[in-house]
Order: structure tokens, then sequence, then C-alpha cells
């Protein structure tokens, strides 16, 4: 582990630098016996108890935690500003539903009529099976929020913002305010927008979580997920037993890809939400495009809350609705060359999904949409390849 004998603060940077800093280093990590800049690789699964039978080292067995995922969770919780840290889990999936899995039976849950699919589809399996209350309102309409609470029986506020396929931008502030009269967490999926755009923890939420597999990671090869707390309490806590209990932790080697990718997560959401801006403001004039779903357009509904909530960015995911509907559309993401036409998000290479014939009956996602993730490739070959495939 990274701790040395003379402390872990002779290796970390004391000043104040900014978080673009921190990141590129690693938080300036500096192995104690070889002086390497990169953190090795802690493959073991078990540590030596001390004589007297202690493990002095904080470590004991690779299940409930180890060093290297402790190294990529130190440079999470230092993004998302989490007081108690971060805990990676083997998937965004595992990270989200531990944090559903710390309720009781009886607890109710608000959640948006707009999140990833899978999550809800498993909430909606979930949900009656361990006696929670379940009410998907339209989060962007606080009043809608607001109804749907029951003081003292709602326990969790689920929030996804922007929310995945249409953006849909949900004020978090006001979010955790209303979460909070009620004696509700408010826990936000922050995947979309990165710990770059919003930072969650000091909007209100109490918990921010992602899908690492995406933006975190940013190269489509690594699954993970994460969870970052504000206060390490009790809800924290049953959280960690169920990680470690579940063995949901995620492992050394995919936690090493992880720290690799995290150096560079400020220059790629940058670079990759600057190009899906300039793709937004294109395709909005395009004559085949109806509609661009995109918070850092003026005209989208989420614009003035995303304009407050988001800082250097409005992300590096949109959506187009094809003007001549859904074969037209299907047949776009047929004819691309440069884009990927696959799942997933957040990677250097863009992808392009019909995302109705993925979510299937009961989406909220219109047959007509293209969903676009969007990469570091030039942006003007991205314009060119779509712009011919639109025909
Ligand atoms: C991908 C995704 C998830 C699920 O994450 P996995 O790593 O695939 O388990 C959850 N929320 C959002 C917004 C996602 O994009």
């Amino acid at each position: 582990m990274s701790e040395s004998a003379d402390g872990p603060s002779s290796a970390h940077p004391t000043p104040p630098f900014t978080k673009r800093t921190l990141a590129a280093q690693a938080m300036g990590h500096v192995d104690p016996v070889t002086r390497a800049v990169v953190a090795p690789l802690h493959v073991s699964t078990t540590f030596l108890r001390d004589p007297d039978n202690g493990y002095s080292s904080g470590f004991s067995y690779a299940r409930p935690d180890n060093a290297t995922t402790r190294e990529a969770e130190a440079v999470i919780a230092m993004l998302e500003e989490a007081e108690a840290g971060a805990m990676l889990f083997g998937s965004g999936m595992a990270a989200a539903t531990a944090v559903f899995s710390a309720l009781e039976p009886g607890d109710h849950i608000v959640a948006p009529l707009v999140m990833y699919w899978a999550l809800k589809r498993w909430l909606q399996q979930e949900a009656p099976r361990r006696g929670w209350g379940l009410d998907f309102v339209a989060m962007d309409d606080l009043d809608a929020l607001r109804a749907a609470i029951r003081p003292g029986t709602t326990k969790l506020v689920w929030v996804e913002t922007p929310g995945n396929p249409l953006w849909t931008i949900t004020d978090i502030a006001a979010a955790a305010e209303i979460a909070h009269a009620a004696g509700a967490r408010l826990a936000i999926d922050s995947t979309a927008a990165s710990p770059i755009h919003t930072r969650p923890l000091r909007l209100g939420a109490d918990i921010v979580m992602h899908s690492a597999t995406k933006i975190l990671n940013g190269h489509s090869d690594v699954v993970a997920g994460v969870l970052a707390s504000a206060r390490a309490d009790g809800f924290w806590e049953r959280i960690g037993a169920i990680r470690a209990g579940g063995g949901a932790i995620l492992g050394p080697f995919e936690a090493y890809l992880l720290m690799r990718s995290l150096r560079t997560l400020p220059l790629r959401v940058a670079a990759q939400s600057a190009s899906a801006a300039d793709l937004a403001r294109r395709f909005s004039a395009h004559p085949r495009v109806a509609s661009v779903l995109y918070p850092g357009l003026p005209g989208d509904p989420g614009h003035a809350v995303a304009a407050r909530q988001m800082e250097g960015g409005f992300g590096f995911m949109l959506s187009i609705r094809v003007a001549a509907g859904e074969e037209a559309a299907i047949a776009t993401a047929a004819r691309v060359r440069l884009w990927k036409r696959a799942t997933s998000l957040g990677g250097v290479e863009s992808l392009i999904e019909h995302r109705a014939s993925v979510e299937g009956p009961g989406t909220p996602c219109p047959p007509d949409l293209l969903r676009l993730s969007v990469g570091i490739e030039h942006v003007d070959d991205l314009f060119a390849d779509l712009d011919v495939a639109l025909g």
C-alpha cells in the first residue's frame, strides 16, 4: 500500500492544487520503497497479520478492500469533494443497487421517469420483492417531486442528471432541499455529467454515483462503478457492508486501468464536451434533424438549470431526433462509417445508438431518437460522417 513509515503526507502534495493537477499525478503518489511515480498493482488477496494478531497495514483480505482500488477511490473522492471518501464496485449497477439495498422494507423511493433503463427495470422488479414503495416522477418538475414524497416514509430520492437518453436536467440543490425536508436522502447518478461538470455533493446531495465504465475510465475497456458520500454515517457504513458481504468490490487490475484513465479525465471531458456542444449546434440547423436534445443549447428546457449547476460544459452526450422517423433513424445508424454502432458512452471513440430498440416497450425514448456519445476524434470528421449518413 502507499502509506510508508514516514506517512502518506510525504508522498501527497500539500498546497491547494487544482483537481486537474491532482488527477494528472494520481494525487502525487510515489512508492515509498522504489520511488516509482506510478502506484504498484497490488494483486495479493491476503495480507500478513502482525505478531500480536493485528493488521497494522489496514488490509486483511481483498474482498472487503484492496490497495490498488483505494488509490483510484482517493482520486474520485478528491474530484467529488467527498468527505467520507469513495467506494468502487464491479459495475455501475453494483454501485447503484448497493444504495437501494441499504434501505429497509417499507421504505419509499422516488426515482425519475427518465433514467438509465437497466436500473429502472431492476427497481421495478426488486421493489415489490423487497417491500419498497416506488414512484417514478418527472424529476425536472419539482412540484411533481414534492407531491410524490411521503414524509417520514420516503427515504431515498434518486436523480439522474443529465438523464439518459433525453438528457433531462434536474435541479440538484432544489431536489436536495425537498428530500431533506422530508427526511430522505438524495442520491445522484452523475455518470453523464462527470465529476468535472457537476459537483452534486457540494449542491446538497448525500451520495453521488457513476458508472465508471463510462467517462471515468473512458476507454471502453473496464466495467466499474463508484459511489462517493458526503458523510461517513450509518447508511454509508451499511453500503460498505453490502459491498464487502456481497463481494462487489472492483478488482485491482480494473482499478489500475481506471487509475490510469483518471489522470486524463479533465482533458478528455473538456475535449469531448466541446465537440458535443459543437455538434449540437450544427445538427440543430440540419434539415434532416427534427430536434437536438442537449442541455447546452439555449432553447433546451433544462438549459437554465444546467447553466447554473454545471461547470465547464454540458457534457459529451446528446441525442438527435431524425425528422423522417424511426426507420430513417435506424437507417442513418446503419450508414455511419466513423461513428461506432454500439451501446455504452463516454469512451474516446464516438458511439451512435438507436436507443428505443435497446430499451423496448415502456421506454420514454422516442423511436426516432439516435443517442450520440462524442469521443475525441476531430469534430469535423464526426459531423461529416453523420451528415452523409443522414442523407
Ligand atoms: C451505464 C450506466 C449505468 C450502469 O453502469 P454499468 O457500469 O453498465 O453497470 C448506470 N447509469 C448510467 C447513467 C449509465 O450510463
